[in-house]
């Protein structure tokens, strides 16, 4: 399975210091406290991205690359939050959360600017042809160069 054993991913913002509006988390549904993003290795192989399909066939999960690393999303609300949305653990708040600042965090609405994202298995299957097919490419040129250099000598 390619997930690394690394710890859960920080989120997306681990600045600290005032934000543009001190009182929007009070304004906020909690959206940084609705999901969890798992570090992955790199996809290399069909095998790889068979696996990704397979996360993606869960309710919930989806794949998405953010500066050059590969992340499973797993939609999960904390079992800390109270039904006001408020933490039930915020003095004791685990490290992720703490570091976790609020001045570009999800509550404007903007999507995130990830390097890809993938929603659906087709999704995925699009992008590891084409990744399978340059791959491919690179390789039979290493092996042209190789044969010519080898001719030469
Ligand atoms: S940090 Fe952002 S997403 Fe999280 S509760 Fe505050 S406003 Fe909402
Ligand atoms: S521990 Fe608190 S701040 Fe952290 S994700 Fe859960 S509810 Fe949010």
């Amino acid at each position: 399975m390619p997930a690394k054993k690394s710890n859960a991913k920080e989120k997306k913002t681990v600045a600290t210091g005032p934000g543009p509006d001190p009182d929007q988390c009070k304004k906020c549904d909690a959206l940084c406290c609705k999901y969890i993003g798992i570090p992955l290795d790199d996809p290399e192989t069909w095998g790889d991205f068979d696996d990704f399909t397979w996360f993606l066939y869960h309710e919930g999960i989806s794949i998405y690359v953010d500066e050059g690393e590969w992340y499973m999303n797993i939609e999960s609300h904390c079992k800390m939050l109270d039904k006001d949305n408020r933490c039930k653990a915020y003095d004791n708040r685990p490290r992720i959360c703490r570091r976790h600042a609020h001045h570009e965090c999800e509550f404007d609405g903007r999507p995130y600017d990830f390097d890809m994202h993938f929603h659906s298995a087709a999704e995925l299957y699009e992008y590891a042809k084409k990744f399978m097919r340059e791959k491919y490419n690179k390789k039979r040129k290493r092996k042209k160069r190789a044969k010519r250099s080898a001719k030469k000598s």
